[in-house]
């Protein structure tokens, strides 16, 4: 009995670890597609039964509060320099700091992602979309405000560049787009920021139009284009 409780005591640890990155002992990308699946499917059913709701009485319910996924690819500006000024190591202790104050911007419930190297997803759940600009606002102060100490006396301040978009996309046509596409299109946003000169967030809205041709920002041109076209809105903490 003994032996059969520390095989299963291994087992969860192993499996812990499998969702775990080592170096920020954040979640890593395996973690989100396990965890994701159940969200994503509460999410829908929201927002179906909003639309039946609505078209069924002719009523014109308020959309779902507090029922979005917001998809945020968070990447440190100009990290490799850090890396070739003052070593790897000293790049690690970096992620590992800024891990840290991530996490203790984010509430419990939120998922923060090891997405990359230097990139995280961070998936605020159970969000009003109009109001995660906000937190996004907040958290580029927060990283452009604190002092990462490398060792031997180094300390440095950095900057990110965020991209955003809300799962579902069209909230009239819930599933029309993926939360893979989602992700697709915060990581335009991310390159849209980092082309506006970094140290901002960029946010890709849907257009509150009924009648638009359904488009995925994700592989279209570019995102300039679309909102020119009024597919969609870009929001942005850097007007240009
Ligand atoms: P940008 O503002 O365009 O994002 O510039 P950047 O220098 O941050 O971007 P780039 O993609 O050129 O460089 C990312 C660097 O991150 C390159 C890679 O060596 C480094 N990196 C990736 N993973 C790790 C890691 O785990 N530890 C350390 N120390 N460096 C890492
Ligand atoms: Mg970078
Ligand atoms: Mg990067």
């Amino acid at each position: 009995k003994q032996a059969q409780q520390d095989l299963e005591v291994a087992y969860e640890k192993l499996e812990e670890a499998s969702l775990t990155d080592p170096l920020t002992g954040l979640n890593n990308r395996r973690f989100l597609n396990q965890s994701i699946v159940a969200d994503i499917a509460i999410v829908e059913r929201i927002y179906h039964d909003w639309l039946k709701t609505k078209t069924g009485h002719g009523l014109k319910l308020a959309v779902p509060n507090e029922q979005d996924l917001m998809f945020m690819l968070l990447d440190i500006d100009f990290f490799k320099s850090v890396n070739d000024v003052y070593g790897h190591s000293a790049g690690d202790k970096l992620l590992e700091q800024l891990s840290h104050l991530l996490k203790s911007t984010l509430r419990e419930s939120d998922y923060l992602v090891r997405w990359g190297g230097e990139e995280f997803l961070i998936v605020v759940r159970y969000s009003t979309r109009s109001e995660v600009p906000e937190l996004a606002e907040r958290i580029r102060q927060k990283v452009e405000q604190f002092e990462f100490d490398l060792g031997n006396g180094q300390k440095i301040t950095k900057t990110c560049s965020i991209g955003m978009a809300a799962y579902p996309f069209y909230v009239t046509q819930p599933t029309a787009m993926t939360w893979e596409q989602v992700i697709d299109t915060a990581d335009r946003a991310l390159y849209l920021a980092k082309h506006r000169g970094r140290n901002c967030w960029v946010n890709v809205v849907a257009a509150n139009v009924n009648d638009i041709e359904l488009v995925n920002p994700a592989v279209s041109d570019s995102l300039i284009s679309l909102a020119a076209a009024g597919v969609i809105t870009i929001e942005s903490s850097k007007i240009i």
